[in-house]
């Protein structure tokens, strides 16, 4: 016999365990090559995500020149670039003049390689998971050039919207029609909302940018859970900005780059959006 309240332990770390079981398809723990061909592709590509980030909206060519030391201007050698571990060995220091290298590029290689780790296992060895790897590379690029930028470069935006409908030719959800639809009402209705927004307040919070992105969202993801990306950013956005406000006061009232959020709710969905919306339709039909 063991005590109810050891009972009640067990229990929990079983359904602890399923959970986290249900994360990990069979074959991908029985092809343990495949997560990590996804864990340093990701980090490779995580490299070059940083590269798009600083040259995008400067209107420079992400192939030439090399990357340079922005302190000193020596161009990175191919040893100082391999993905986080340059970053570890210089002390994250250029090799040359010693300046600090911002750490937000191990972050960004890191981040990006965790990505495609997780969706190789949530995923399998599928044509959709290289899809929704390329999907949410394209995600963090654009949230962080919003970020510095207050810019969602079309190069990315338009490019994507084309990949999202191709995607919805392979099998699974959400089918070329619903991509489509789903592409074209979120445009419009992004575009709706920032039309009454300025005549309402006066104000630009959604430039066309959010709207293109949106329509990216949507082809790649379809309405039900573009629309749950739009609804978590929105609730990001609006708890941050309450945050701002109530450490800076009122001067911390500044405008938030909303592509940022969406970015991030939208990689988000990829990993939980199904369960969420399978969830919320469970409530609904009781
Ligand atoms: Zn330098």
């Amino acid at each position: 016999m063991t005590p109810p309240e050891q009972d009640g332990k067990i229990l929990a770390a079983n359904g602890i365990c399923r959970v986290l079981a249900s994360f990990l398809p069979q074959e991908a723990l029985e092809t343990p090559l495949w997560p990590a061909t996804a864990l340093a592709a990701g980090l490779i590509v995580g490299s070059f995500a940083n590269v798009c980030i600083h040259r995008l909206p400067l209107r420079q060519s992400v192939v030439t020149p090399r990357s340079r030391c922005p302190a000193c201007g020596a161009p990175i050698t191919a040893r100082d670039n391999i993905p986080l571990l340059s970053y570890a060995l210089l002390g994250g220091r250029c090799r040359g003049c010693r300046a600090p290298i911002s750490l937000r590029y191990p972050a960004v290689e890191g981040a990006n390689g965790l990505l495609y780790l997780g969706l190789a296992w949530q995923l399998g060895p599928t044509l959709h998971a290289v899809v929704m790897m390329a999907f949410t590379t394209a995600l963090l690029v654009l949230s962080l050039i919003d970020l510095d930028h207050y810019l969602l470069p079309n190069v990315i935006t338009l490019p994507g919207i084309a990949a999202g409908l191709a995607a919805s030719l392979l099998p699974g959800p959400p089918t070329p029609l619903g991509s489509a639809l789903s592409a074209a009402g979120g445009y419009v209705v992004f575009l709706g909302v920032a039309r009454a927004w300025r005549g309402l307040r006066n104000v630009d919070a959604l430039g066309e940018g959010d709207w293109k992105m949106a329509a990216m969202l949507g082809a790649f993801l379809g309405w039900q859970q573009m629309l749950l990306t739009v609804f978590l950013a929105a609730l990001a956005g609006t708890a941050v900005g309450l945050g701002l406000i109530a450490f800076r006061g009122r001067t911390g009232q500044h405008k938030l780059p909303f592509g940022t959020f969406l970015g991030f709710a939208g990689i988000a969905v990829v990993f939980i959006g199904e369960r969420l919306v399978a969830w919320y339709a469970g409530l609904l039909h009781g």
